[in-house]
């Protein structure tokens, strides 16, 4: 049976972004307004010799009437239990926001291991939010440009010793 690796974060980070360049197809829906995805989807994902399966999430989108903390468990709690391995997504242009903080808190009190992405590093960009992304006390931020392809390598580096 293939390792799961679920990709986790609040809307618009760029997971379904990074869901699709990992399935190596378009398959998720990807969309500038928040709320696009709306299921749990999987493919076969890979990673320089890794393959493994990968779950997009809708993050926080579907359930605007429940608390922060009991939309987290309802989107994404089922993936992450079911998973090996954990990519949080967060976006280095905007930086670290509370909620990026909250979730990070969320997922320190999980069992799986977390792999800290900070997306949309293409360039220069999102340097600053790197240094940031450590104090999220989720080891070291791989920054990564999801749409653009780069930085693929360090994450493979990071993922591969969790699988
Ligand atoms: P999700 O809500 O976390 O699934 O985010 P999406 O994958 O739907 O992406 C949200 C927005 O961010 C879309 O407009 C994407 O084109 C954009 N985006 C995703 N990855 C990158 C990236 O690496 N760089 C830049 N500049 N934008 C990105
Ligand atoms: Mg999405």
């Amino acid at each position: 049976m293939s390792a799961r690796v679920a990709i986790v974060g609040r809307p618009n980070v760029g997971k379904s972004t990074l869901f699709n360049r990992l399935a190596g197809r378009r398959l998720a829906i990807v969309d500038d307004l928040p709320g696009v995805t709306r299921d749990r989807r999987e493919t076969d994902g890979k990673l320089g010799p890794l393959r493994f399966t990968v779950i997009d999430t809708a993050g926080l989108e579907d359930l605007r009437d429940e608390s922060l903390e009991s939309r987290m468990r309802v989107q994404t709690e089922q993936a992450v239990d079911d998973a090996d391995a954990v990519l949080m997504v967060i976006d280095g242009r905007v930086g670290v926001t509370p909620m990026d903080r909250h979730f990070a808190d969320w997922l320190r009190r999980q069992t799986r291991p977390v792999v800290l992405v900070v997306n949309k590093c293409e360039g220069r960009a999102g340097a600053s939010a790197a240094g940031e992304a450590y104090a999220l006390g989720l080891g070291d931020p791989v920054a990564v440009s999801a749409e653009h392809g780069e930085g693929m390598l360090e994450l493979y580096e990071a993922l591969a010793p969790l699988l």
